[in-house]
């Protein structure tokens, strides 16, 4: 049965909702609508100028409506009289094909008609920063290798602690919090949970850290390489398919190599054959490539792939098999937006399994001091450029993602590789002065 946001304000106390849309670049968007006027909200949903977003809208476009998905409602744990609530984009009636919720839940129908279910977790690093942005927090956490650093995770224990004890009150079973290996930078870790799910609380994780920092002077980023020499932002996604009543994990096979089962080859095997191009979506910023093509960080590795390459329970490979039945993704950055993120995942998947894709030979070496050897695999995209170009030759990929997707996607994100390209570097002025 739907929930009745009315009802539902009456009982909790709840003043306002925020009703909240995800656009291309990751950007959420919201109303806030008093409680009294949510019931004609969640039917016909919040309106919005569409051009004002970047969904590839113009201002002509018809009003652009986000109807609230009652089920996905989340009572502001730091802030009880707000409710925030995802909203899927409508227009005219019909939904708007390219808006990422839309999109992630038309390819988990698709999953769903091939009697699959995707579920994932996700690792979002990132960040306390000094509220300019300029400099991390603690002037005292400086240590070459900060991974794990027990002085340091308390001096932000207010922090974090707040934010973990709001996902045990939200159920979402948190189960670790630490430092993570850049100085300043942290990861907290909560239970994998369908594709849909994951998405919306990665969303609303982030709004949460975000507002958290805030409270107390800070601020949080999940910048890809907000800082040049450390360890990068990354967003590592755990991918397992099930049976549709998710009893039965599709992916685990104790028999085979991994544990990872015939049809949880194939569907890595889509991800593999597609990298080079869901780079554009998993690494979607200009600064994402600072974080895959890094050089060796201060603590000694960037924990960042730079080759198209899987492997067992090694982390210096593109995927990971830490067990059997999942595998992991390490590509994604911390700008990824959360819905595109599952999706293109899913699209890859699928189309792996479609085409029975083979993952190809797997490669145990170290690849931050043997990479160099591997001559069978492509090398990730050196720029975001370089990763829309290969997106656009991916003609498969872009149909499992949709005409309208792939067609907004590439043409904002051309635009926004233009706006950079349009910038006077002082590296430049100093290098090329004197030619
Ligand atoms: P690591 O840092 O070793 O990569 P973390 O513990 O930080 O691992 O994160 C692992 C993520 O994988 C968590 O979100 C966890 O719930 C998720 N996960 C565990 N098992 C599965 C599974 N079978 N399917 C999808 N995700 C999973
Ligand atoms: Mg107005
Ligand atoms: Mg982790
Ligand atoms: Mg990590
Ligand atoms: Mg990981």
């Amino acid at each position: 049965m739907t929930l009745d946001l009315s009802q539902y304000a009456s009982e909790n106390g709840v003043k306002y909702f925020m009703i909240s849309f995800t656009d291309l670049f990751g950007g959420q968007r919201a109303k806030l609508v008093p409680a009294e006027a949510i019931a004609d909200m969640q039917e016909n949903g919040a309106g919005f100028a569409g051009f004002a977003t970047w969904l590839d809208l113009t201002p002509a476009h018809p009003d652009l409506f986000a109807v609230p998905d009652p089920s996905s409602v989340i009572q502001l744990p730091w802030k009880k009289d707000v409710a925030w609530v995802a909203a899927d984009c409508v227009m005219e009636d019909k939904p708007v094909e390219q808006a990422p919720r839309v999109l992630l839940k038309k390819l988990i129908a698709e999953a769903a008609g091939k009697g699959l279910r995707v579920k994932t977790g996700v690792e979002p690093e990132f960040f306390l920063i000094s509220q300019d942005g300029s400099k991390i927090s603690d002037e005292f956490d400086t240590a070459e290798k900060p991974c794990y650093d027990q002085q340091a995770v308390m001096r932000r224990y207010d922090v974090i602690a707040e934010i973990c004890d709001y996902m045990l009150e939200l159920g979402w079973k948190p189960y670790q919090n630490d430092h993570e290996d850049a100085n300043g930078q942290f990861e907290m870790n909560w239970e994998y949970d369908d594709a849909l799910q994951t998405a919306d609380k990665h969303s609303f994780f982030k709004f949460m850290v975000k507002s958290v920092a805030e409270k107390h002077g800070l601020r949080a980023t999940f910048m890809p390489k907000p800082f040049k020499g450390l360890t990068g932002n990354g967003c590592h996604a755990h991918i397992s398919v099930w049976d549709t009543d998710g009893k039965v994990n599709a992916f685990a096979d104790k028999g085979m190599d991994f544990g990872l089962s015939a049809q949880g080859r194939t569907f890595l095997g889509g991800i593999m054959k597609h990298a080079s191009a869901l780079a554009a979506v998993t690494n979607p910023t200009v600064n994402s490539y600072k974080r895959i093509n890094a050089p060796r960080t201060i603590s000694g590795a960037t924990w960042a792939p730079n080759t198209v390459t899987w492997t067992g329970n090694n982390r210096t490979h593109m995927v990971r098999v830490p067990g059997p039945g999942r595998f992991e993704l390490r590509l994604p950055d911390g700008a990824v937006n959360p819905y595109l993120l599952q999706a293109i995942i899913i699209a890859a998947g699928l189309s792996g399994i479609r085409t029975s894709a083979d993952p190809g030979p797997h490669h145990n070496i170290d690849m931050y001091r043997d990479g160099h050897t591997i001559t069978d695999a492509p090398k990730l995209p050196l720029n975001l450029l370089d990763a829309l170009r290969e997106y656009e030759k991916d003609t498969e990929l872009q149909q499992a993602m949709g005409t309208e997707f792939s067609s907004a996607y590439l043409k904002l994100k051309q635009g926004e590789w233009n706006t950079y390209c349009s910038q006077f570097t002082s590296w430049e002025h100093d290098t090329t002065l004197d030619v």
